[in-house]
């Protein structure tokens, strides 16, 4: 089934997938367009199986996990590695709170140099 390799493929990967990233690695094996792999990723996001995260650079990117999470980003290499815990909730539910204001969602993006290319002394 077209769900299990895209749950497998997530599984398999180190890190986040874009579903175009997701059609790329499966049309080669399989018969499947686009619009499906959207469909269905969707769906595992809807029934928590995986999460979707949209980052600043407007792209989604899908991982297994019902965890919403924060990314940093390293300039040099561009590996994005995720955040454990948001913090941003609290502070959402505190604006909520004063201003009435229904937030739904929100973006939160940290830019830097990750400690592998500090070390390798790579880092421009
Ligand atoms: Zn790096
Ligand atoms: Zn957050």
């Amino acid at each position: 089934m077209k769900k299990d390799i895209i749950f497998n493929l997530l599984k398999n990967s180190p890190k986040s997938l874009t579903a175009e990233e997701i059609y790329n690695d499966m049309s080669q094996t399989t018969d499947v367009n686009l619009s499906t792999v959207y469909r269905t990723l969707n769906n595992l996001v809807a029934k928590g199986e995986i999460t979707k995260n949209v980052r600043q650079d407007k792209i989604a990117y899908f991982e297994i996990g019902d965890q919403h999470k924060h990314y940093m980003i390293c300039d040099n290499c561009h590996t994005a590695f995720p955040t454990e815990n948001c913090e941003i909730d609290k502070l959402a539910r505190k604006l909520k709170r004063e201003t009435g204001f229904n937030i739904t969602s929100h973006t939160l993006e940290f830019h830097g140099i990750c400690p592998e290319c500090i070390n390798k002394g790579t880092n421009k």
